[in-house]
């Protein structure tokens, strides 16, 4: 099987389909950096298509039918989406997942100090970082401060072209010859990465103030969000790359954001699952949450949130038995929507290049991923890789295969091993991805668009 550039493969109608669909992930992806954001806007999008709450449906034991469309918002930062199916449950699902976390810098809990007339925030990196990427780059804060009156107060400062931005500040290179001897790994120190935020001393000041800056920034988000410094010990705050995601190349062929890990898989499967409708099984969308940090927590794919919202389906689908969890995740069919790894030009030697894949030339399956002799990975079952393939060949979607580098490069992991715990066939299928997990992301719009076709025909053909 010989792939080649899809762009090659489009009539002038697809095109512009293609290039429609993206106008709409980029806006997605702009608007919507942080799980939260991804979920509130999702359900929002889904209420629209006819979605109905499955936590409300289930208290008022409203039984669902084929055709019928819930949503479970795990804590607004994770979200599974049903839509029932002509079969019976126990039958299986087919069942796209994927991760909408990325790689951020979270504000720690004790974050504000003062030092020098500079306000700054302590910040502690989430997930596989190279930290010298993520200073000297405008960034935003974008999250929630929760107050013991039980309000939440959303914050998002910078996206606005009218916000201010932050950022971390770098050595300049005149003075760094000790830090450029340094190896990459720690030529930013972690507990260097503070983030400055104000520069003005609060005036009129009592004079014992001792940190004039701070007080200032203190009283500023007193005035807008009416929240104390004691406030931020229960607050989320991600600091991400700041602006919107934009057309990448003179022939705009290529998108660069942030995210796009996993939120292209994310994006796709959601639009994937609106638009295939009712299907004979029942489809599944699970948009998780803490991927990068080893899918733990409650809104992790670790967590048996999933597993209870299966298990809700089936009682409101009238199989109120013990195994009809059981039996039903046992028979599904899952794509672990995650991105590979996407050849880079510039860095050719990671590769095998007869097992890489390359931007522009279609979805790609993972077998497997892992590290060190597959270590971590699920391995698809060669039987089930093949029902894939009779897929995307009745469907005539272009696909390709890969590995996450060469044997003993690396490696890394996806959700595919947990949900495979539940006895469920899945494999990685994802978007190829350059700059995986550098603040601003390169996608092809034709992997896009191709992804979303095959998350489409996985849901509808899938048996
Ligand atoms: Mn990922
Ligand atoms: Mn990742």
């Amino acid at each position: 099987m010989e792939n080649k550039s899809l762009w090659l493969s489009y009539d002038e109608a697809t095109q512009n389909d293609l290039l429609a669909f993206n106008e709409g992930y980029k806006a997605f992806i702009s608007a919507n950096k942080t799980e939260r954001e991804f979920v509130s806007a999702s359900v929002e999008l889904v209420k629209s298509h006819g979605f109905k709450d499955l936590d409300e449906c289930f208290k008022s034991n409203t039984p669902l039918k084929p055709g019928d469309k819930v949503y479970a918002n795990n804590r607004g930062k994770a979200l599974d989406l049903f839509v029932i199916g002509r079969k019976p449950l126990s039958q299986g699902m087919n069942i796209l997942g994927a991760h909408i976390d990325s790689p951020r810098l979270d504000i720690k809990q004790r974050p504000l100090y003062e030092d020098h007339d500079a306000a700054l925030l302590k910040a502690h990196y989430y997930g596989g970082i190279k930290k010298y990427q993520w200073v000297a780059i405008p960034l935003t804060i974008k999250g929630v401060v929760a107050t013991m009156d039980g309000s939440v107060k959303t914050i998002n400062i910078g996206d606005d072209p009218n916000d201010p931005v932050v950022g971390i500040s770098d050595l300049l290179i005149h003075l760094a010859g000790e830090q450029m001897k340094k190896t990459a790994s720690e030529v930013i120190n972690g507990e260097a990465m503070n983030v400055t935020i104000g520069s003005i001393p609060l005036k009129d000041a009592p004079k014992d103030t001792k940190e004039p800056v701070k007080a200032n920034i203190l009283k500023l988000l007193k005035d807008k969000y009416g929240i104390d410094e004691d406030d931020l010990i229960s607050a989320e705050l991600e600091v991400v790359p700041n602006g919107a995601a934009r057309d990448y190349g003179l022939d705009r062929s290529m998108i660069m954001g942030y995210g796009h890990d996993d939120k292209v898989c994310a994006y796709t499967s959601l639009m994937a699952l609106l638009d295939a409708g009712e299907c004979e099984y029942t489809t599944c969308c699970c948009l998780t949450d803490k991927e990068e940090v080893g899918s733990i927590g409650a809104t992790g794919a670790q967590s048996v949130a999933f597993e209870n919202h299966v298990t809700m389906i089936n009682i409101l689908c009238g199989f109120d038995h013990h195994f009809a969890t059981r039996r039903c995740l046992s028979a599904s069919r899952m794509l672990s929507s995650d991105v590979s790894a996407g050849f880079d030009p510039n860095y050719p030697s990671v590769n095998d290049m007869h097992n890489t894949c390359f931007l522009g030339q279609g979805i790609v399956f993972n077998k497997y991923t892992g590290a060190r002799g597959k270590s971590g990975s699920n391995d698809a079952s060669a039987e089930y890789v093949a029902k894939v393939r009779k897929v995307m060949a009745d469907n005539g979607i272009q696909y390709q295969t890969s590995e996450l580098g060469g044997v003993d490069v690396g490696g890394g992991g996806t959700i595919a091993h947990i949900c495979a715990e539940y006895d469920i066939e899945v494999i990685d299928a994802g978007i190829a991805v350059q700059n995986m997990h550098a603040p601003y992301e390169v996608v092809s719009k034709a992997d896009v668009y191709d992804g979303y076709l095959a998350y489409k025909a996985f849901l509808k053909d899938m048996k």
